[in-house]
């Protein structure tokens, strides 16, 4: 193993749920702990959702090069520590990496067989609600997180798979098809074992999910976008 996935996701489209179900399911996967100089949120615990550091800490960070990326996404820092990957690689574990657009795009430049997945939402109308029953983030912060996500939703082309979170429990077992099929491929490339009728059903599942196979698909959603951002 020692693949890495990338999930990134405009903020209320369901990637935290999501993420947290397939780490239940699927074993052999080591989710990195990122380092962020927001504040935590009622609930959060420092070493558990991220590692929560001053400015000064973060930037002393970077200087040592301890960082494999890292980004500064709404006013704050996010980073990915280097030690996650060498961990994931001692343990013979796929590395799964929560991270934004940027820091998306700064992997796939080191680590180019990364395999990059982008959560959407069903329409825009849907993630307003979402963020809004989440009821983390005051109403300023919610209509920010919006004109965000329209702009990060442009980036969708770069990524390897597009999942849209219609359906919880069909995400999940999207999420976990493409995680699979995609280990799968890397066995067989290395001839360590043959196909199976449950690897050709993970792999057609996976497909589905490909970018050349939901461009179509796509279209009503970015359009639910941008109408509401031309709207302004
Ligand atoms: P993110 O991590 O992308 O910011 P969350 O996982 O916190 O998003 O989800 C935002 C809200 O949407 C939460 O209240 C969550 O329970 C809900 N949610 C997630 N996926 C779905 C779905 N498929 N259908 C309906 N609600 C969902
Ligand atoms: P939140 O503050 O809501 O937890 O996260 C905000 C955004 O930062 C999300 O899009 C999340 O994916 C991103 N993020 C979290 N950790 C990292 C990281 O280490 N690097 C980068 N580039 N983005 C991150």
């Amino acid at each position: 193993m020692s693949g890495v996935f990338i999930i990134s996701a405009p903020s209320g489209s369901g990637k935290s749920t999501l993420v947290n179900k397939v780490r239940e399911i699927v074993p052999g996967l080591k989710f990195s702990i990122s380092y962020t100089t927001r504040p935590p949120r009622a609930g959060e615990e420092n070493g558990r959702e991220y590692f929560f550091v001053s400015r000064a800490e973060f930037e002393e960070m970077m200087r040592k090069d301890d960082f494999l990326e890292y980004a500064d996404v709404f006013g704050h820092y996010y980073g990915t520590a280097r030690n996650f990957l060498s961990l994931a690689q001692q343990e013979g574990k796929d590395l799964l990496l929560d991270i934004d657009v940027q820091g998306a795009a700064q992997i796939k430049g080191k680590i180019p067989e990364a395999v990059s997945i982008f959560i959407l939402p069903p329409n825009r109308q849907e993630l307003e609600k979402r963020l809004r029953t989440r009821s983390l983030d005051a109403e300023a912060v919610i209509q920010r997180r919006l004109v965000t996500a329209s702009r990060e939703i442009e980036n969708y082309g770069k990524y390897d798979y597009i999942l849209v979170n219609d359906r919880l429990d069909e995400s999940i077992d999207a999420l976990k098809s493409i995680l699979l099929a995609e280990r799968r491929k890397q066995a067989g490339v290395h001839g360590q074992r043959q196909e199976s009728a449950d690897d050709t059903n993970l792999m057609t599942k996976a497909e589905r999910c490909r970018l050349e196979n939901v461009r179509q698909r796509l279209q009503p959603i970015l359009a639910s976008f941008a109408q509401a951002t031309s709207g302004r």
